[in-house]
């Protein structure tokens, strides 16, 4: 077993850290693995909890729009509770804030997300603020609730499942590639470019999508995940834990037409 943290793969890690404690508490349904933790309330719902964290430098730069910040924080932690077929419902913010940081980028972004929570129905009731002594760091955990019948999860996929995607896929690494200046863009009108970023830095959390799925889950919805770090690594997810397999055939795989022009004038290949 290696200790070098560069060898270890994100979910190595991950496996490897939480498997010195049990899973199977009072009350868990579900815990590491899904795009939320389930849990059980008492209630006739279940509980979704899931968390997100966005750090300088990795995740955003400095220059980024505030707002846009706040608003992607929310958008990426309501995409786990519409992959769980929930409701989003409260939510709680940290963060560690570097000295020369200025205070209105903080006001913008919870104005940003403040509008994104307030389309939801999100309230964020609490969180921790800190110095920082290196970069700007936000972590927000969102809680949801899902009726027991409805809850769509990574492991439920079954041999003859169709595999469906919401919205085209690729736009949101092209928008990066744009951003970091890996790709120069140059031959790209405005529109392509402005979509193809707004696809990265404003992402449309799918939760009325998640709700209508998981109203459909007994009409034969099996399984469900939000895509993040692409189809193949995604749907890995939901393959493994489902112990299926799966073919794309990619002809099918739904592109933009933004996108379509972007491989075009890069000689990238979209897939
Ligand atoms: P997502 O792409 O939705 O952010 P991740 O790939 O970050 O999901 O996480 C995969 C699973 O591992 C999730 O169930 C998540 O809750 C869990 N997880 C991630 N990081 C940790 C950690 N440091 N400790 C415990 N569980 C973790
Ligand atoms: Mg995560």
């Amino acid at each position: 077993m290696t200790d070098d943290l560069q060898d270890l793969g994100e979910f190595d890690l991950i496996a490897r850290l939480v498997n010195r404690g049990s899973q199977a508490g009072e009350g868990v349904v579900l815990g590491v693995g899904d795009d939320c933790a389930v849990l059980e309330t008492g209630g006739d719902e279940l509980l979704l909890m899931t968390t997100d964290l966005m750090t300088e430098g990795v995740h955003f730069l400095r220059s980024a729009d505030p707002s846009g910040l706040g608003d992607k924080l929310m958008s990426v932690n309501l995409s786990d509770v519409a992959a769980m077929g929930g409701r989003p419902t409260h939510a709680v913010l940290a963060m560690a804030v570097p000295a020369g940081l200025d205070v209105t980028f903080l006001d913008r972004l919870y104005s940003g997300l403040y509008a994104r929570a307030e389309r939801y129905g999100v309230t964020l009731v609490g969180g921790d603020t800190t110095a920082s002594r290196g970069p700007l760091t936000l972590s927000l955990t969102l809680t949801g609730r899902v009726a027991p019948d409805r809850l769509l999860r990574r492991d439920g996929a079954r041999p003859g499942d169709r595999v469906l995607v919401s919205g085209t896929l690729g736009d949101s690494a092209a928008g990066l590639a744009l951003l970091l200046g890996e790709s120069s863009g140059s031959g790209l009108s405005d529109d392509t470019r402005e979509y193809l970023l707004a696809r990265h830095n404003r992402p449309e959390p799918r939760v009325a999508l998640g709700l209508a799925l998981a109203a459909a889950a007994a009409g034969g919805v099996t399984a469900a995940i939000d895509l993040s770090d692409g189809l193949a690594s995604d749907l890995g997810h939901v393959c493994e834990r489902s112990r299926v397999g799966a073919r794309i055939f990619v002809d099918a795989v739904p592109l933009s037409y933004p996108l379509r022009v972007y491989c075009e004038v890069t000689r990238a290949d979209p897939l």
